[in-house]
């Protein structure tokens, strides 16, 4: 039999890639390689599930068994590659070797995790896939008061979907505003009073410095001296590439794994999609993008090179008690911003000096202006 187009990762890149590609080709063998449990499920819905009440089997949407039929591929489950041999066309799962035709990394971000000194480390938990989900709702069941780490967009998510589900939420961060980076302060003040309205509690400026075990629960210590009892903490602070194997294999990494326009590493028959690529200089760590890239890379793995481009990406963020809809500056442009609206309601446009949009952050009521702006906005990768 000839070697497999293998994919590593069973995430929305990975899953999605085999179903473009087995619309245009059904017979080409192919190989998914995960080291989670396989089971194809949408993780925006993690940081809803509280709210919903759903736990990770209720948020599951088909068994990797499923997924296999359904994909006539073979899905290998709880299997970690452990190396990729460019010059023999093979990868490594310790010491089986696995030939390839095609080898796309959709291997996805890992959590950034920072140390905390005191005894309670096995109290503080991520939340980046369905597994951890689980173990964060069996850890929370019962509990009451959650402390969060972290005030990007999935703390504040985190934040909105806790809250609603009934925890007293402590966030904790060191940056001056949430979402820095990604918002507009006039847009994220919006957020931030929103969120404090449901009752979560903020304290920026502050890092927890020691958490420690203290009776039931745990005290947490930051560093400008408050003291917060609490249950668990969850830590929010951050994702980064998987670059370690791609790296260790010889091909180049920068931020994540360097792919062209058509997704293709600096080694023949290798690929990479998804939160691990940085695609022509871009790594976005949303779905819309992964999507364009699995319809693209599809083409040229059945035989139809095709390069991506990107049009304008606005992300949706999920903090229902505060709509938000926010498009940063494509990097490297810069603008000047106007705020109009005020108290939830915030529309803030960034232009460049010809009145050109490059960019915007919308909350509440004014987020119904999203489609006409849309159409005003640069394309990410033209
Ligand atoms: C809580 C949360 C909420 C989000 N909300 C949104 C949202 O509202 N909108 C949006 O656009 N984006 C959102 N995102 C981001 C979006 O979910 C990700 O961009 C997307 O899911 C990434 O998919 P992926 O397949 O690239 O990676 P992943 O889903 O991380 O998949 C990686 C896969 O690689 C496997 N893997 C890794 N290393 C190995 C190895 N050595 N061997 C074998 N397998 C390996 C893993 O087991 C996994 O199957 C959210 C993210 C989080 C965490």
């Amino acid at each position: 039999m000839s070697a497999p187009v293998v994919i590593v990762g069973t995430g929305l890149a990975g899953y999605n890639l085999a179903r473009e590609f087995r619309k245009l080709d059904r017979e080409t063998p192919l190989l998914l390689i995960t080291a989670d449990d396989g089971r194809s499920y949408s993780k925006p819905m993690l940081s809803t599930g509280f709210a919903k009440n759903k736990d990770a089997d209720g948020l599951s949407m088909a068994e990797p068994g499923a997924m296999a039929e359904q994909l006539n591929a073979e899905v290998r489950t709880h299997t970690r590659i452990s190396g990729i041999d460019p010059g023999h066309q093979q990868l490594w799962i310790g010491e089986e070797a696995v030939p390839y035709r095609d080898l796309v990394l959709a291997c996805g971000a890992e959590v950034i995790r920072v140390p905390v000194p005191g005894d309670a480390d096995d109290a503080i938990f991520s939340i980046n896939d369905l597994e951890d989900y689980a173990r964060f709702r069996a850890a929370a069941a019962g509990k009451q008061r959650v402390l969060l780490l972290g005030a990007g967009l999935i703390g504040c998510e985190f934040a909105n979907d806790l809250t609603l589900g009934g925890y007293q939420v402590e966030l904790v961060a060191p940056c001056e505003q949430v979402m820095p980076g990604l918002l507009h302060p006039a847009a994220a003040a919006a957020v931030q009073a929103a969120l404090e309205g449901l009752g979560a509690r903020f304290h920026l400026g502050p890092v927890l410095a020691s958490l420690n075990h203290q009776g039931d629960g745990l005290e947490a210590h930051l560093s400008n001296g408050t003291l917060i009892n609490c249950d668990l903490v969850l830590s929010a602070v951050g994702l980064r590439p998987r670059i370690n194997l791609a790296a260790a294999a010889g091909l180049v990494v920068n931020r994540g794994v360097v792919v062209d326009r058509q997704l293709r590493t600096n080694r023949a028959n290798i690929y990479a999609l998804g939160d691990c690529a940085e695609v022509d200089g871009i790594n976005l760590l949303y779905v819309m993008p992964l999507m364009t890239c699995a319809r693209a890379l599809a083409q040229t793995l059945a035989g139809n090179p095709t390069a991506v481009s990107y049009g304008p990406m606005p992300v949706t963020v999920k903090t229902p008690v505060c709509p938000l809809v926010v498009s940063p500056p494509p990097h490297g442009l810069q603008g000047e911003w106007s705020i109009e609206g005020s108290g939830a309601d915030i529309k803030a446009l960034c232009h460049d000096s010809s009145g050109a949009l490059l960019g915007y952050a919308l909350t509440g009521a004014a987020v119904q202006d999203k489609l006409n702006l849309n159409k005003r906005l640069p394309a990410l990768l033209a």
